[in-house]
């Protein structure tokens, strides 16, 4: 495959094709730098240079009634994660301040539910209330399945995104979960878009999915038109039913953050959770296709320090990006 053609036919507006994008997944490691620098050319144009941070807040921990088969916080795992009942309007405005602190540029607010309750709601939307009063950042909440009123309620307390990934293809999801469908997970995606949220929407590869899997979540995500899309990558958790999935290599997560990118070009392409465990030495490769990552860690697993991250974007030569920008 000549890579650099394929990067000029991104560049001039033409979509790549199912068997180009899986092509990218199948190339050996020999062709990696090919692989990441047709990445890159798409990413600097629509993108630049710059690298957003964003905190997650785990405002609801550990109780969740879904049955994620690779999540800590889901009935059934045994995983031993903290569990508490949602924070409170002051703790949450307080995350946004250290989040401001640490150079974030978007703070997310995440609760682990099926949906928000009527109080969880109001809990949220007062935070986000007093956060846009208080602080010069963005705000996502991530608060499971919403309706459409509960879409317009958010929106119009300042909520400027909403996640809700998708996670994996509609082929492989029900393998993952049976509480709730593809369908559900697509309906709030809509419903947030419709409030006039952005989406922020993606998954996670290493769940035992096949390459072509990883391509269909590309393409659904592209025909959703989502503004953002985090990849994470599977960080196997004790106590799950993925517990012992075989893990991935870091050139494996370089190639399918390349292809996220190729596939979607104009979106934000998050580095998101297992980035430290399963990149390790190669995390900042993985700049060269993504525009955005999280700091600080994830909602159930530590992960590096804003510092290091920082460090790391700046001796990569890439720009924190601010809000002022
Ligand atoms: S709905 Fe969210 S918090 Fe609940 S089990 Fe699934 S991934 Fe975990």
């Amino acid at each position: 495959m000549n890579w650099n053609a394929l990067s000029e036919r991104v560049l001039a507006g033409e979509g790549v094709t199912r068997e180009e994008a899986l092509a990218v997944l199948n190339a050996g490691d020999e062709e990696l730098m090919g692989i990441l620098d047709a990445a890159y050319r798409v990413r600097l144009h629509h993108c630049g240079r710059e690298v957003r941070l964003h905190v997650l807040q785990n405002t609801k921990s550990g109780m969740c009634r879904e049955n994620c088969a690779f999540c800590s916080q889901a009935i059934g795992a045994y995983s031993g994660v903290d569990r508490y009942g949602m924070q409170t309007v002051q703790e949450l405005v307080a995350g946004a301040k250290e989040a401001h602190a640490r150079q974030a540029v978007k703070y997310c607010m995440v609760t682990a539910t099926r949906g928000p309750s009527t109080d969880e709601l109001e809990t949220v939307c007062e935070a986000v209330r007093q956060i846009s009063q208080e602080v010069p950042i963005e705000i996502c909440t991530s608060l499971g399945l919403l309706n459409d009123a509960q879409a317009r309620q958010l929106a119009a307390a300042g909520v400027h995104r909403f996640n809700h990934n998708l996670e994996t293809s509609r082929n492989y999801f029900p393998k993952v979960c049976q509480t709730h469908t593809y369908d559900d997970r697509i309906a709030t995606v809509r419903a947030a878009r419709a409030a006039g949220m952005e989406a922020c929407c993606g998954g996670i590869i290493g769940m035992g999915e096949t390459l072509q899997d990883r391509v269909d979540l590309a393409f659904e995500l592209r025909s959703l038109e989502v503004e953002a899309i985090p990849v994470n990558f599977m960080d196997p958790r004790p106590g799950t039913p993925l517990a012992d999935v075989e893990p991935l290599t870091p050139t494996e997560c370089l190639r399918g953050l390349a292809m996220f990118r190729l596939v979607n070009p104009v979106s934000e392409i998050r580095v998101a959770g297992g980035r430290e465990v399963n990149l390790r030495h190669l995390q900042p490769l993985a700049l060269y296709a993504a525009n955005s990552m999280f700091t600080e860690g994830y909602l159930t697993t530590a992960g590096r320090g804003a510092e290091d991250d920082i460090n790391m974007i700046r001796d990569a030569g890439f720009v924190v990006a601010s809000m002022a920008a």
